[in-house]
C-alpha cells in the first residue's frame, strides 16, 4: 500500500463470525469525478457507489470488472462504476440538469434518505465478467432502502443470501472529493448444522452482532481520515475480538476505452444511429466514462451503399 489512501484493506474478525473490507479513496476518486462537472449530489451519490464497488470488488476471484449500475430516477437517470480486480475504478452519470435543479436542494449530504425520493423506481444491477467464464453474472434487484449503504446490504440479503452492514462516508472539501467505506459480511459456520434451541445458534448470533455494533461505532471522522492508519482503525473498532488483516489492494482511476474499442462497439451499431453521430464525413464519439474523444472516418466504420447517407 502506497501512503494512506485509495485502497482497499480486507480483514476478518478473529471470532471467525465476520470478514469485511474498509476502502478509503481520495486522489482516485478526485480523478474519477474531475473528467466531469457534476452537480453536488450527481457526484456523492457516484462516490458511495464507487466506494461500494471498491469494497465489493474482491467478488471477483478472477481478472475481470465488477460493474454496478443503479437507475429509475427522473432527476439522475443512471449511475454506473466499474472496478476492475486489480482497482482500476471509472464511473459516469445521467442526469436531467433542469430537474437537479429543481429538486429542493442539488446539494450532496452525507447519510440523507435521499434514495426513495430521487429513485422512486429504482433498480439496482450488479454484473460480474471474469475472464474464461462464457457469460457474466448478473444480478438485478428494486432498490431497497434509503441510503445506498442500506440498498446494498438489501441486494446482499436478496441475492446473496447473506447478512452484510455498509458504513459509508463521502466528504468535498477544498482538497477534493473523499471518501471512505467499511462493511461486514456474516461468514457461513462450516460444518455447523444446529438444531432449535442449540445454544451454539445464541452463541453465533451473538459474536455476529457484536461485530455490527463494533463496525457502527466507526465515526465518519476516522473513515475519512487520511492519517489513520488502516490497521489502526481496525483495531481500535475490533480489538475486544481480535481482527486479522490480509493483503491491499490499491485503487485508480482508470478507463479502459480505446479507439480500438469504440469502433468495434461503433461497427455494430444500426445505421440508423450511426446517422446520428455523423458530423460531415466523420463520426465523433465521447466516451462518458472519462471524456476522452474519438473521431473516425465514416468510410472507416460503414461502407456507404444505396446512399444510406
Ligand atoms: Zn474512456
Amino acid at each position: 500500500m502506497s501512503g494512506l489512501d485509495d485502497f482497499v484493506q480486507p480483514f476478518q474478525v478473529e471470532s471467525r463470525s465476520a470478514q469485511g473490507r474498509l476502502v478509503k479513496i481520495g486522489p482516485a476518486l478526485d480523478a474519477v469525478l474531475s473528467a466531469h462537472n457534476y452537480p453536488s449530489i450527481v457526484a456523492g451519490l457516484l462516490s458511495e457507489i464507487v466506494v461500494v464497488g471498491a469494497m465489493l470488488s474482491g467478488t471477483l476471484k478472477k481478472a475481470g470488472v465488477l460493474s454496478i449500475q443503479i437507475r429509475g430516477g427522473a432527476a439522475i437517470n443512471l449511475l454506473v462504476v466499474d472496478v476492475t480486480h486489480d482497482g482500476g475504478i471509472r464511473g459516469y452519470a445521467r442526469f436531467d440538469e433542469t430537474k437537479i435543479k429543481s429538486l429542493n436542494s442539488d446539494r450532496y449530504v452525507a447519510d440523507k434518505p435521499i434514495v426513495p425520493v430521487l429513485f422512486p423506481n429504482g433498480k439496482l444491477t450488479l454484473t460480474l465478467t471474469e475472464e474464461g467464464k462464457k457469460s457474466p453474472y448478473q444480478g438485478v434487484v428494486p432498490l431497497e432502502g434509503k441510503t445506498i449503504g442500506d440498498c446494498i446490504a438489501a441486494y446482499f440479503s436478496r441475492s446473496v443470501q447473506s447478512e452484510a452492514v455498509f458504513k459509508i462516508g463521502v466528504d468535498n472539501s477544498d482538497l477534493g472529493w473523499r471518501a471512505g467505506g467499511l462493511m461486514i459480511q456474516r461468514l457461513a459456520q462450516k460444518g455447523f448444522q444446529p438444531q432449535s434451541g442449540d445454544e451454539r445458534i445464541i452463541d453465533v448470533n451473538e459474536k455476529w452482532n457484536r461485530a455490527v455494533i463494533l463496525m457502527k461505532s466507526c465515526s465518519n471522522t476516522e473513515l475519512l481520515s487520511k492519517t489513520l492508519h488502516p490497521h489502526e482503525l481496525l483495531y481500535r473498532l475490533f480489538n475486544e475480538d481480535g481482527v486479522r488483516v490480509f493483503h491491499p489492494e490499491t485503487l485508480h482511476m482508470k478507463c479502459r476505452c480505446s479507439q480500438e474499442k469504440v469502433k468495434n462497439v461503433l461497427s455494430n451499431f444500426p445505421h440508423s444511429e450511426i446517422k446520428k453521430m455523423k458530423n460531415g464525413r466523420f463520426v465523433m464519439v465521447t466516451c462518458e466514462f472519462c471524456n476522452c474523444e474519438y473521431k473516425f472516418l465514416l468510410d472507416d466504420i460503414i461502407k456507404i451503399d444505396n446512399n444510406t447517407y
